[in-house]
């Protein structure tokens, strides 16, 4: 670790102990133990205070680092780009805020707009008031409620979490915002839990209960559908043949728009530009975050089609007609610089191509381990997007225990190996593992983590 003594080190961890409050933990365990730092990364790897190097599995954590670390050509990008000009918020435009538009658009057919802001959740609650205000320019105030889904996740806010399909993230947090309406999942593989589920045609039968939930509330009142392409936190849930067809037509049918949360899928993760391409989807609304600019820079994009755009410019007399919203850190030039920069590299070294070949590759390696560990039940994928769902009996179905999951997961980290396991939705019941390694892995990285999870499951369940 260049330059860092051992006092350093120790100065570092004392200070995060004292001082910083992390993401998604009890603090206890570090009055005696030692908090985590992750202190540099090169390609696929990282290193911790320890000087342990690990093969990250997860893309930093939360399926953001799609170049990889160390990327010196973003570094360059940023760094010229904000001595030129790092910042003007408001009403204004940027080079690269245009120049980064125009790209993503090009990937993105049938869209037309980015409206910049900073994070997953922010794009999402962007896209939650372009939805409520159409409901009340064009709809008399009706068409208020934004359909989510059971398992999906989109956000930490509480509009967001209002439209949270975790149930034991949003425990005591409630009251939640109205008008948010939850509609089934579509596992396949858990769908005995469902009733009236049918053996064949599973995907058009999960469609078809969003409809009846629309029938239920009223199409005339319902503006949007929000879905995650891929369930990515709520458990690698790929859809069904057939499903998204379905959801499109019934979009369509009751004057619904579709709004696609991307913050996980977009930008390669699943080995096309966008999850929804897979699907031959036509959205009216996409939002994106974690791989637009790979966590080199924090930006996030509200994308519309034109036909969404429009409703906001049609009465320019109106001076209530636009699109009332501001966010100040859309106008950092960081974010578009560091996404101009990634969005070239992804293209220039076709790591939507490497994508497919190491999604496919980790896929069959963790088919091989279903073979032979019973505990196993149920193995999906999209591109280098994929989950093994741990069982205790492949029968029943019965989910795997978390602290047994978090066991693999552990003795992973003790091999050098990060890996990260989703929720359930229902307490202690996170039982799949979680595989989303940087786009540039290659296929001896993939045997390194996939031979790292048989050597935990052989141990954690000998
Ligand atoms: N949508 C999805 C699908 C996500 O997985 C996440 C974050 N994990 C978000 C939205 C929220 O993004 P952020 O944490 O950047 O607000």
């Amino acid at each position: 670790m260049d330059g860092m003594t051992a006092n350093d080190i120790t100065h570092v961890v004392d200070a995060d102990r004292a001082h910083v409050w992390h993401h998604l933990i009890q603090h206890k365990p570090f009055e005696t133990g030692e908090p985590r730092i992750i202190v540099e990364g090169k390609g696929m790897r990282v290193w911790d205070q320890h000087g342990k190097e690990h093969l990250d599995a997860v893309a930093g954590g939360v399926w953001t680092v799609n170049v990889g670390y160390g990327r010196e050509s973003i570094a360059n990008a940023v760094r010229d780009q904000i001595l030129k000009m790092n910042f003007f918020g408001g009403t204004v435009g940027t080079i690269p805020g245009a120049l980064f538009a125009e790209k993503l658009i090009a990937k993105m057919p049938g869209m037309t707009r980015v409206y910049y802001c900073n994070s997953g959740s922010e794009a999402n609650e962007k896209a939650f008031k372009m939805v409520r205000q159409i409901a009340h320019k064009r709809y008399g105030g009706k068409k208020t409620k934004i359909l989510y889904r059971d398992r999906d996740y989109h956000g930490s806010t509480l509009a967001t979490m209002s439209a949270g399909g975790q149930d034991e993230r949003n425990a005591q947090y409630g009251p939640f915002a109205p008008d948010f309406i939850r509609v089934p999942h579509c596992m396949e593989y858990r769908k005995h839990e469902q009733d009236g589920a049918p053996d064949q045609n599973y995907g058009e039968w999960a469609a078809g209960q969003i409809e009846e939930v629309i029938l239920r509330e009223g199409p005339d009142t319902v503006g949007a559908l929000c879905l995650e392409p891929v369930t990515a936190g709520g458990g690698v849930i790929t859809p069904p043949e057939g499903y998204w067809e379905r959801v499109q037509e019934i979009c369509e049918k009751y004057d619904i728009l579709l709004h696609i949360d991307e913050v996980v899928c977009g930008m390669g993760r699943t080995g096309v530009w966008f999850g929804y391409q897979n699907y031959g989807v036509k959205p009216d609304i996409v939002t994106m975050a974690k791989g637009v600019a790979s966590g080199y820079a924090a930006i996030s994009c509200c994308v519309t089609s034109e036909k969404v755009f429009e409703l906001f410019k049609d009465d320019a007399s109106d001076p209530m007609n636009y699109f009332r919203d501001i966010s100040t850190f859309g106008g950092c030039t960081a974010g578009p610089a560091a996404a101009l920069e990634n969005m070239r590299i992804l293209e220039d070294e076709d790591l939507l191509g490497n994508t497919l070949t190491m999604g496919a590759r980790m896929v069959d390696n963790l088919q091989a381990l279903a073979e032979k560990h019973r505990v196993i039940g149920d193995v999906r994928g999209k591109g280098l997007f994929c989950g093994a769902e741990l069982v205790t009996d492949r029968d029943t179905k019965e989910p795997m225990h978390e602290k047994m999951v978090q066991a693999v997961v552990a003795d992973c980290m003790q091999q050098g190996v990060i890996i990260g396991a989703t929720n359930r939705s229902i307490p202690s019941k996170n039982n799949t593992l979680c595989f989303s390694p940087p786009l540039i892995a290659t296929a001896d990285d993939i045997d390194e983590i996939t031979n790292a999870v048989d050597g935990a499951l052989g141990r954690v369940f000998a």
